[in-house]
């Protein structure tokens, strides 16, 4: 051996997912530089996340408040950003005020009023994705598609403090790629047909689509961030929603 270390695991599956997500994107005619990766440390404790920080990680996503305040503790002085990603009860809105730097799982009005009200009261503001249910599973979160343009009409107007980026997703569990494709499409579609409103302040670039089973299929249908756990931090020893 004359190599003076060895590449971490993790290095090593991170490597390995960009070359995955740059074929993909090839295949679809797409620009690779166009899709960013969201690393999904959920479950997964501060040796994981120390090593995707050496691996030049400083944005990951999570889907529990207490655990997003736990990590923030436990890693403040490497001054990382903590992305969202999951179900959101209202009576959690002062803590993400305070400690996240975007939410993409904005799904309700009287979600965006409590955060209104809360980054208000922390004089911050954040990015929000706006989370579009277009899976039948009741596990599968998001807003119905039929009430969004009312959803982004109130955030249009009624809340400065959350900047709208775009739609987020979380595609059905079928076994049928072509089920799980048309949930991504759906939600391509949305944004399309969204955008013709052109509201004061809502912008619709980006689409968070795609995970470590699926996001392939989310890149060929327009995904702009994949949100990938298991394939980069290993399987989670517990399951969360
Ligand atoms: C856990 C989770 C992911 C990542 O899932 P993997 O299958 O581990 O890649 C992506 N998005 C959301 C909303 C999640 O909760």
């Amino acid at each position: 051996m004359n190599s003076q270390y060895a590449v971490s695991s993790f290095a090593a599956r991170l490597a390995d997912l960009r070359a995955r997500l740059r074929a993909a994107a090839e295949r679809a005619g797409r620009n690779p530089d166009e899709i960013t990766l969201l690393p999904v440390s959920k479950t997964f404790g501060t040796d994981a996340l120390r090593e995707a920080v050496a691996a030049g990680l400083t944005r990951f996503g999570e889907n529990k408040v207490q655990e997003i305040r736990t990590k923030h503790q436990q890693l403040h002085a490497l001054n990382l950003h903590w992305v969202m990603i999951g179900h959101l009860q209202t009576n959690k809105a002062k803590d993400v005020a305070r400690l996240v730097t975007e939410v993409q799982s904005l799904d309700r009005q009287e979600l965006a009023e409590a955060l209104q009200h809360r980054l208000e009261l922390e004089n911050r503001s954040i990015d929000v994705l706006v989370q579009v249910k277009t899976a039948s599973e009741p596990s599968k979160y998001g807003i119905e598609p039929d009430q969004l343009p009312d959803l982004l009409r109130y955030l249009s107007t009624q809340a400065p403090r959350l900047h709208v980026q775009g739609l987020m997703t979380m595609a059905t569990n079928s076994p049928d790629p072509e089920e799980v494709r048309a949930c991504f499409r759906r939600l391509r579609l949305l944004r399309d047909e969204m955008r013709q409103a052109n509201l004061p302040g809502i912008a619709l670039d980006r689409l968070s689509m795609g995970m470590s089973g699926d996001f392939e299929l989310a890149i060929e249908e327009g995904s702009t961030e994949i949100r990938v756990g298991s394939a980069l931090f290993g399987a989670r020893s517990y399951e969360t929603q």
